[in-house]
């Protein structure tokens, strides 16, 4: 048994979903082009999410050639590049290649559970992975573009007040595979294989959806990476936003490692109530916070930092709250996004008022700030920020899923 075999982390069995069609239909209706998934092929590693060096280890264990890092490179062009999802399409592998590749190895992809359209066009894909956990994704068209609204964990240890997705306690991290999965999955339903250089509906992912991607740095790292590499999915990392509630101590290798845009969902400009409504800002608090806001590498007027704020009817949204971030922001090359606050069953907060909203923006805009206010996009399907949320609960040790 070779080692790749016996690792557990890409060894784990999952459902495979047929490309076509799968985010056709009406606007809160199941889509009826879900395909049921196919057996589960337990015990077969999964090539999605893995990186060159790891598709050559393979390749070289079952080939056995010294050709490894060649096919491995035609292996990560059909995978990320053409989107092919079964070995019989790779034609530039030898069929005998091939033939062994199936024996051992598949090409994963979450497996949907439910797809809903939005009378917007936007849509929410609740995914299932191999284990039964299951996260929500979300694409929210915009004209010939569109963004992807990306999860990383199951759940979410944050427990924001304000926040869906909070009141799920956290099962587990997403790995590579099922998070740059979440990607694959919304090229396969939006037909955009092979990739485009242009013209792409999906131009720009946010990390955004479920889960804080700086508690799992590493896997959304590795992902991120096959997201950007340019013989692939391809996408410009100034093209990508990693959003976090504040893990102070992580911002500094998201700049230096990843590159990508970062996004701060700060919410509140005393620790007072920031303590409240963002709990992890009692461990670090909004000066520390600001301070690795300040010295996030590249930072420029070109790549400037995102700050998000949700307007909380009568919480955070006074004309002092707007005047007090402009001072705390003050010299950070930044925007600010205003996010009317989407409400959620038994949510203990209301959306500030539009004038509020506006008074807001302009003091914040006046500062020289540019400070859209975000349009709720899929609030019908309740695929709009912080709605997010699974039915995924901790099982008991008895009750999980034989691995
Ligand atoms: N944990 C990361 C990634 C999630 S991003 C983070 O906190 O940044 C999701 C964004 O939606 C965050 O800015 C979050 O604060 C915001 N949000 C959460 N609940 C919301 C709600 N009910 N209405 C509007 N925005 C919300």
């Amino acid at each position: 048994m070779t080692d790749f075999l016996s690792d557990a982390g890409l060894a784990s069995g999952a459902a495979l979903v047929p490309d076509a069609g799968l985010a056709s239909g009406a606007a809160l209706v199941p889509d009826p082009g879900v395909a049921p998934p196919l057996a589960a092929a337990p015990g077969l590693a999964d090539l999605v999410g893995l990186d060159r060096e790891e598709l050559k280890q393979i390749v070289t264990a079952v080939a056995g050639d010294r050709a490894g890092a060649m096919r491995a490179n035609q292996l990560w062009h059909w995978l990320y590049h053409q989107g092919a999802t079964s070995f019989e399409t790779m034609t530039t592998l030898s069929k005998d290649l091939r033939a062994k590749l199936a024996e051992v190895a598949r090409v994963s992809r979450p497996e949907v559970v439910r797809a809903l359209v939005s009378s917007d066009g936007t849509r929410k894909w609740l995914l299932r992975f191999a284990d039964g956990q299951e996260a929500e994704t979300v694409f929210i068209p915009d004209g010939e573009r569109g963004t992807l609204c990306v999860s990383s964990q199951v759940g979410c240890t944050l427990t924001c007040r304000f926040c869906h997705t909070g009141t799920q306690k956290l099962v587990r991290n997403l790995t590579p595979a099922e998070i740059i999965g979440q990607v694959m999955l919304a090229r396969d339903a939006l037909g955009e294989w092979p990739s485009p250089t242009d013209g792409r509906l999906l131009s720009n992912i946010v990390m955004m959806g479920m889960g804080e991607p700086l508690y799992n740095f590493e896997n959304v790292a590795k992902a991120l990476h096959i997201a950007m590499d340019n013989e692939g999915i391809s996408l410009s990392r100034r093209r990508i936003t990693l959003s976090t509630a504040g893990v102070v101590p992580m911002i500094e290798r998201c700049g230096a490692e990843l590159g990508v845009q970062l996004a701060i969902s700060l919410h509140a400009v005393t620790d007072e109530i920031r303590d409240v409504i963002v709990p992890i800002n009692k461990k670090y608090p909004i000066k520390e916070l600001m301070a690795a806001c300040r010295a996030y590498p590249g930072l420029n007027n070109a790549r400037r930092i995102t700050f998000e704020y949700v307007m909380l009817d009568g919480v955070n949204d006074t004309p002092a709250d707007a005047r007090a971030l402009v001072r705390l922001i003050k010299g950070i090359p930044a925007k600010v996004n205003l996010i009317p606050f989407n409400p959620w069953p038994g949510a203990p907060y209301a959306r500030s008022s539009d004038t509020a909203i506006k008074t807001f923006s302009d003091i914040v805009f006046a500062a020289g700030y540019a400070s859209p206010v975000r349009t709720p996009r899929g609030e019908d399907i309740m695929a709009a920020c912080g709605q997010l949320k699974s039915d995924s609960v901790k099982l008991r040790r008895s009750e999980r899923l034989p691995a």
